[in-house]
């Protein structure tokens, strides 16, 4: 099941970055991002009102991650501790409580994915490996952390036999924060592009890149105003993104046309081969026709 009709096994990478806007991006058009979406599709996605899914990054990756929308997972807030995560997991846990034999990795340095804080872990139990760095322990941050990210997932995308990976980076919201939607914020989005070179150059050196078949997707959880900070319900903080791109595959893929944040769980198993359980209340549905 977990191979393709030409007998390629498939894996699947969701890449994370924090608190992008999408016409920022689009302006840029970096090289990896058009490179991946020159193998799929590029949706601009854009968050419901801020009162069924508040501009949050415990929210939006609670909503990319489980596939349902705030309403279900119950995740309000960064330091939200009331919640039905243990009812609704990340697409990874899913995956691997469906079907043991589909081997899950995750490399970040948010707490919320590693540690206790607030709604956290959400790489919890069924994350068969977790590369984490506190990044309270950083005197730089994401700055800090994001490297060490890179290096373990570039390491682990390359060598490792996982099926479904899940790689996030934080540096481009730390910056939105600190200085608004200008030259700085542009400049860590030209780093975390770069970041996706590595790691879509880890995959395509895999030994045994030949017999697989790669979904990789990309998207973030929230916008950010032209000063800076995000939470509340304007354009430029509910805009948000996401890139799919089919690699190693044979034959050209059907993309739907319209996209929401609450598509890429469902995405990420259609194309594991990993029937959707009615009762995962899947709000999204797979971006593969
Ligand atoms: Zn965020």
């Amino acid at each position: 099941m977990r191979y393709t009709h030409d007998g390629k096994r498939r894996k699947a990478l969701f890449v994370g970055f924090d608190g992008v806007r999408d016409d920022v991006l689009r302006a840029l058009a970096p090289p990896a991002v058009q490179d991946l979406a020159s193998h799929g599709r590029w949706w601009t996605t854009t968050l419901p009102d801020v009162d069924v899914a508040p501009t949050v990054t415990a929210v939006g990756w609670s909503t990319l991650l489980t596939g349902v929308w705030p309403s279900t997972h119950k995740v309000s807030g960064n330091q939200d501790e009331y919640h039905l995560l243990h009812r609704y997991p990340s697409v990874l846990t899913r995956a691997y409580s469906a079907d043991r034999e589909i081997r899950t990795y995750g490399a970040a340095s948010a707490l919320i994915f590693g540690t206790h804080y607030g709604p956290g872990p959400i790489l919890g139990p069924g994350v068969n490996q977790l590369s984490f760095f506190d990044r309270r322990d950083y005197r730089g941050g994401f700055s800090d952390t994001d490297p060490l990210v890179l290096e373990e997932a570039r390491r682990e995308l390359h060598i490792g036999e996982h099926d479904l990976s899940f790689v996030y980076f934080g540096q481009a919201d730390k910056v939105g924060h600190a200085h608004g939607v200008g030259d700085e914020y542009r400049a860590v989005i030209a780093v975390l592009d770069d970041y996706l070179a590595q790691l879509l150059e880890a995959v395509r050196g895999r030994s045994t890149y030949d017999r697989e078949e790669w979904l990789v997707v990309l998207s973030t959880d929230h916008g950010h105003l032209d000063e800076g900070g995000h939470g509340g319900g304007s354009w430029q903080e509910r805009q948000s993104f996401i890139v799919a791109g089919l690699l190693g595959g044979g034959t050209a893929a059907q993309w739907r046309a319209e996209a929401e944040p609450v598509d890429l769980a469902p995405t990420l198993m259609e194309h594991l081969a990993v029937p959707i359980d009615p009762s995962w209340g899947y709000a999204g549905r797979a971006l593969l026709g």
